[in-house]
Order: structure tokens, then C-alpha cells, then sequence
């Protein structure tokens, strides 16, 4: 049941006292980086894990700016890999990794795999991106650590995704969740119904980008699968930061790993347990660029309870988002994901959508348009009157403003390999 009983069910106490160990080697080590050396950080005292707080904020700005090898700690010769996260917001940053980071890596995503089933035979679809993007070679390692038959099939192609799941008796994928919606709907259009063409398949990862639990649902149903949250960030390693184990109930962050603080985005200080805030962290075991107090700009709270999986790490509920996805509109504060959860949530709605945010006026006006099921333009168009007021309505009521509804033909909206773009802002600055 796990990969590594002894760290994973650890006591509290136990786990805090290698994390207290795990973070002085970390200062130790950081401090040879040039930036962290500019930053005076070997002159900071830690003793406990208390007085972190003292130590300084690192943020995505000071990646950018030691760019190519400032935050690097160890002999250029020593380094073995380099990756850069997908620049949803901006200039790409860099992360480099020595062999025995690529191999705790590859120990953290096994970790990940072994909890939600996955076992030594098994064969895995990584349908994520590979190359520069840490999704693909990240669960990939991890997968053959397993020992999976990994099929790198990277997103796109979508027929022959499908074809490979088949033929190979697939077991597991990992997919972004948005694109995950799209091969549902490319699965239903060749007439495949997975319970029947897709037996073996039992397993979706879904991470990479923020979903709702209706999101979850849909692939699940769809499929007849399990589907998992799975978070990370390339700045601390990419995948296998934090995963949901089979009680769906929250993400454990492997602690092990990586210290995790909550704060407030504004004030910088600690919120209170269970509050909402920012999620920053900082690496306990790595060795080529270790990070202090990463501020991920990703907003998250702890689930402090025990949880019934029997793994002593704590959980994280699911990300809503990136303060920085936060769409401000007519002075109300919303997240895509809200609106997704509405849409999902309402039947004849099919999965792809978009937000796009114009001024009219002086005003904010904001379009939601959403694809339709085939059916639901067939025969009397009063169908569609009502489904769009009680979207409307629906809408309304969970975001606080109303939005114009677009009903749009199957398969008209844009679809992203990659992450998906959900919103479109076209308001004067
Ligand atoms: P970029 O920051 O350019 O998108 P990354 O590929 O490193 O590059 O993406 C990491 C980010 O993706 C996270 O900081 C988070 O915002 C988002 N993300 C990753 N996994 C999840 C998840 N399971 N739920 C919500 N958001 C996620
Ligand atoms: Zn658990």
C-alpha cells in the first residue's frame, strides 16, 4: 500500500525533526548559489523549523533575474538536466538538477503512482508534454521507477492517443484535465464507449492546470475511471509535490521533501490553520538549486486532520487558482474555475469553454461562451432559451455579476494542447 512506509507514515515529530535537519542542510547548500550568497543567507540562524519565517521570500522575479546560473549551488559539471516551466505568465525561468535530484524526483513521483494503484507491470500513458516542461520526463521517471511500460505519447494526436489506449491495454494515463475533456468528446465522436473498448483502463492523473470537482467527475464518469489531483510546479522539481490518495480528500504534500508555509499574499505573515492563502515552499532535499521559501502565487489551504489513508504527511485542498488568474470584474474577484464548476454542473453542456472580458462603456462585460451537446440544437430553440437563462441565473448566482451566455456549436471553441486558455481580457487598461 505504500512505496516508502517509514517516511510516509512517519510520526509529526519524527517528520519535523528530519525537516529541521533537511532545511539546515538546505541553507548550507543554497548558500553557495550566487544569488542566495547576494542575499547574505548563510548568516541567517535557523534553529527551528519556527524560524523560517525569518528567512527571506524567493519569487518567480529573482529566478528571472539570476537567469542562466545564478540560483545554481553546485559545480556546473555536476548538473544533468535543465528544465523551464510552460511561461503561462511571462519570461520562462530555468531549473537544473543533479543526478541525485533527478533520482529523488523520480522516488517522489513513484510515491505518488504506488498510492493511487498504479504497480510494476502496469502500462502508462503520459499523455503530457515532454521536452522542456516538466510533466512529461518527470512522471515518466517516475513511472519506470514503478516499473511501468511508459508509452511517451505526449498531448495532440488525439485519435492515436485513443488508438494507443486500446491497443495496449493501457491501465493509467496522466493528462491535463482540460485536455482529458476534449478526448472524452473526440472518444464520444468515434462512437468509442470506454466501460466496453477501454477495459483496462483504471486510472487518470490530472494536474498541470486548476479544475473543479466537476471536472474530476466528467472524466471519471466518462471514462469508468479513478481520477487524481496531481500538483507541482517546475520551481520545486515539477510533478510529485502534492498528490491525492484514494480517499480523494485533499493532496498530501510529500513533507519530506519540501517545507510548506501558508501565507497571506498581502502581508506576508503565517494565516491562521485552515485559512486560504498563498502556498510557498522550500526544497529539503535538493542539491543542484535548492530554493528558499518559494512563493508559488498559488492559493491553497492545509488539512491539518489525519487522514484515513494512514500517510502522516499533510494535505492541501484543491488550487484554486494562481492570484494572479484571479479576474477582477466589475470590482467582484473571480476564478475561472467557478465558472467551469457551473457549466460542468449543467447537462446538454459540453466541456469546452471560454471567458472573454471586454469593456463596454466604462463597464466590465464579460461573455461566457460554452459548447453544447449536437443534440441540443436539433428541434425547438425554446431549449435553448431556457438552458441559457438558467445559466445565466446559475451563473449569476455563484459569481456575484451576470454574464452574456453564447451557446456555441460542438467543437468550435479553441482547443490547447497544452494548458488550456480559458480567458480572454480584451478591456482597455
Ligand atoms: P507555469 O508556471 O509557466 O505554468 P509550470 O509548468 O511550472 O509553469 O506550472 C506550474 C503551475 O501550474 C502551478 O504553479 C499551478 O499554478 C499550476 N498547477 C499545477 N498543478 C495543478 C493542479 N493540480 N491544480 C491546479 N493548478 C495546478
Ligand atoms: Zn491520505
Amino acid at each position: 500500500m505504500y512505496w516508502d512506509k517509514e517516511i510516509e507514515t512517519m510520526s509529526r515529530d519524527q517528520l519535523e525533526e528530519l525537516q529541521l535537519k533537511r532545511l539546515k542542510e538546505t541553507l548550507k547548500q543554497a548558500s553557495k548559489a550566487p544569488f542566495y550568497k547576494s542575499l547574505g543567507l548563510e548568516d541567517y540562524e535557523v534553529r527551528t523549523l519556527d524560524d523560517i519565517e525569518k528567512l527571506p521570500f524567493t519569487t518567480k522575479e529573482d529566478l528571472r533575474e539570476s537567469y542562466p546560473y545564478g540560483m545554481v549551488s553546485v559545480d556546473r559539471k555536476d548538473l544533468v538536466r535543465l528544465h523551464s516551466s510552460s511561461g503561462t505568465t511571462g519570461t520562462p525561468t530555468v531549473v537544473f538538477h543533479t543526478i541525485k535530484d533527478i533520482d529523488a524526483w523520480s522516488e517522489l513521483v513513484a510515491r505518488c503512482l504506488y498510492m493511487v494503484g498504479v504497480r510494476k507491470g502496469d502500462v502508462f500513458q503520459n499523455m503530457i508534454g515532454y521536452g522542456l516542461f516538466t510533466g512529461g520526463l518527470g512522471l515518466h521517471y517516475g513511472a519506470e521507477r514503478v516499473g511501468c511500460l511508459t508509452i511517451p505519447s505526449g498531448p495532440g494526436n488525439t485519435k492515436r492517443q485513443l488508438k494507443f489506449l486500446k491497443d495496449f491495454d493501457v491501465n493509467f494515463v496522466h493528462v491535463i484535465p482540460s485536455y482529458a475533456l476534449y478526448l472524452a468528446d473526440t472518444a464520444e465522436s468515434m462512437g468509442i464507449e470506454p466501460s466496453r473498448d477501454l477495459p483496462h483502463l483504471r486510472t487518470a492523473l490530472i494536474g498541470a492546470e486548476p479544475h473543479s470537482e466537476e471536472t474530476r467527475k466528467k472524466i471519471e464518469n466518462f471514462f469508468s475511471i479513478d481520477a487524481y489531483n496531481s500538483y507541482g510546479l517546475s520551481e520545486m522539481n515539477g510533478p510529485g509535490v502534492a498528490f491525492e490518495c484514494p480517499e480523494k480528500n485533499g493532496m498530501h504534500i510529500w513533507e519530506d521533501a519540501y517545507l510548506v508555509e501558508i501565507v497571506n499574499p498581502h502581508t506576508l505573515s503565517h494565516v491562521k490553520p485552515g485559512e486560504t492563502g498563498e502556498l510557498v515552499l522550500t526544497t529539503l532535499s535538493r542539491e543542484g538549486m535548492p530554493i528558499i521559501r518559494y512563493r508559488t502565487k498559488d492559493l491553497t489551504s492545509i488539512i491539518d486532520s489525519t487522514c484515513a489513508c494512514g500517510r502522516t504527511h499533510r494535505r492541501i485542498t484543491r488550487i484554486s487558482g494562481r492570484s494572479d488568474d484571479m479576474l477582477i470584474v466589475k470590482g467582484v474577484n473571480i476564478f475561472p474555475v467557478q465558472v467551469e464548476a457551473v457549466l460542468l454542473g449543467t447537462p446538454g453542456v459540453r466541456r469546452n469553454y471560454q471567458i472573454v472580458l471586454e469593456s463596454k462603456g466604462h463597464n466590465d462585460h464579460m461573455i461566457v461562451k460554452v459548447e453544447l451537446d449536437p443534440g441540443m440544437f436539433v428541434g425547438d430553440i425554446r431549449g435553448l432559451e431556457k438552458l441559457k437563462k438558467s445559466l445565466t441565473r446559475d451563473l449569476r448566482d455563484e459569481l456575484l455579476i451576470t454574464p452574456e451566455i453564447e451557446l456555441c456549436e460542438p467543437g468550435s471553441l479553441p482547443v490547447s494542447e497544452g494548458k488550456a486558455v480559458r480567458v480572454i481580457d480584451k478591456r482597455e487598461e
